[in-house]
């Protein structure tokens, strides 16, 4: 397991994506998100949920949330 928040630092501070990270953390388990590209969305490593966008804003509803990686654990059974 990759302690991702350790690396922000030293992540250039233009990104958008970084920026939201910065506040954005995961409403249901309150752990920091990782940023995704493909799906587009933040992902909470803890949960095993991912958050999507919409309208280029993050949609933080637990209830909007998929489960994340897509075809993870569940796909094995
Ligand atoms: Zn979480």
């Amino acid at each position: 397991m990759v302690l991702w928040t350790t690396e922000v630092k030293a992540v250039p501070p233009n990104s958008a994506n970084d920026k939201l990270l910065a506040i954005l953390a995961c409403p249901k388990c309150h752990g920091s998100l990782k940023s995704i590209d493909e799906p587009e969305g933040f992902a909470c490593e803890s949960c095993g949920l991912l958050y999507g966008v919409d309208d280029g804003l993050p949609n933080m509803l637990i209830d909007d949330a998929r489960p994340w990686p897509e075809g993870g654990a569940e796909a094995s059974s």
